[in-house]
């Protein structure tokens, strides 16, 4: 492997994580369910932001049953304004398979993990680790910057060459007695101290192995090609009022927010040039549609 040894890493990055680690709800519980629930609710979410979304879902779906029974209308209502409705929709899908193929319990496997909808090796191995104790590595994008800092990586991590390498160190690294906490450890190394503009590398655990801060290279790992920038989906809507009532439609599944509720409108390439025009955003022939309340935000509900 090259580098610092597991052992090296795990006896210094453990006590670390032990007398820093951030009091988190999903920290203080291993009820399967309730972590299975925190890794597809913080995926590319600040936990700042998640963390109220994270309580207030598991109030309204204390349990896998609750949530494979609840219509999807409601899991969206929920999710509402977290963004990344994908996720709300697998985690639903997700529910619905372990209710049905595995008589309500989240399977013990990473294998079995890896299968349901919208899990990918991060997400089971995250779950399969610090809710099982399975030995296996969570390599997000802290992980990654992590690994190749110490491991002074200088090649772009987005290859794939290059990501099978960091997974294969990630494996390794991983505590035998202690998988989830190491993993947890690593994740809360790159999102505390390595961040990536301005590593704190003087109150890191792993300083005197880091490869990268040895070579005073540290702010110039990791190597990615990807851009950061989001991308702009140019929107235009159309208000339609009548009293105090607004017309809201549902946007067409399968596109962007697809299955919410919206104002009537047009999103993507070209919107910016559709003029807004009283039959072009009425209801579409087919398309559902309510009268919601009026003000700055409002929950419309499917008339069925
Ligand atoms: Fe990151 Fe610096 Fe620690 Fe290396 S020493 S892992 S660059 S914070």
């Amino acid at each position: 492997m090259g580098g610092p040894s597991p052992a090296d890493v795990r006896a210094r990055l453990l006590p670390w994580y032990d007398a820093n680690r951030r009091d988190l709800p999903w920290r203080r519980t291993r009820n399967p369910y309730r972590i299975l629930v925190a890794e597809y609710l913080l995926q590319r979410t600040r936990i700042k932001s998640g963390t109220p979304y994270y309580e207030r879902f598991l109030k309204r779906f204390p349990t896998v049953q609750d949530l494979a029974a609840a219509p999807l209308d409601d899991v969206l209502a929920v999710w509402e304004g977290l963004g990344f409705y994908g996720r709300a929709r697998n985690l639903h899908a997700a529910a619905r398979v372990i209710v049905e193929e595995h008589r309500g319990r989240i399977p013990q496997s990473y294998e079995a993990l890896a299968s349901l909808p919208g899990i990918g090796p991060y997400t089971a191995g995250a779950v399969a680790s610090i809710a099982f104790g399975i030995r296996v590595p969570a390599v997000d994008g802290n992980v990654t910057r992590v690994i190749a800092r110490v491991f002074r990586i200088r090649e772009d991590v987005t290859t794939g060459t290059v990501r099978r390498r960091i997974a294969e160190i990630a494996a390794r690294l991983v505590s035998e007695d202690r998988p989830g906490a190491f993993n947890q450890a690593m994740m809360e190394l790159g999102a505390t101290v390595c961040t990536p503009l301005a590593p704190a590398c003087p109150k890191c655990p792993l300083e005197r192995l880091c490869l990268a801060r040895a070579a005073g290279e540290e702010r110039d790992l990791p190597v990615s090609s990807r851009s950061r920038s989001a991308p702009v989906v140019p929107v235009v809507f159309g208000l339609v009022t009548a009293d105090d009532r607004v017309l809201v439609v549902r946007r067409p599944r399968g596109r962007l927010l697809g299955g919410l509720w919206a104002l009537p409108g047009e999103s993507g390439v070209g919107a910016r040039r559709k003029r807004i025009s009283r039959g072009r955003f009425g209801p579409r022939p087919g398309s559902r549609f309510v009268w919601g309340r009026g003000g700055r935000t409002w929950t419309a509900r499917s008339p069925t």
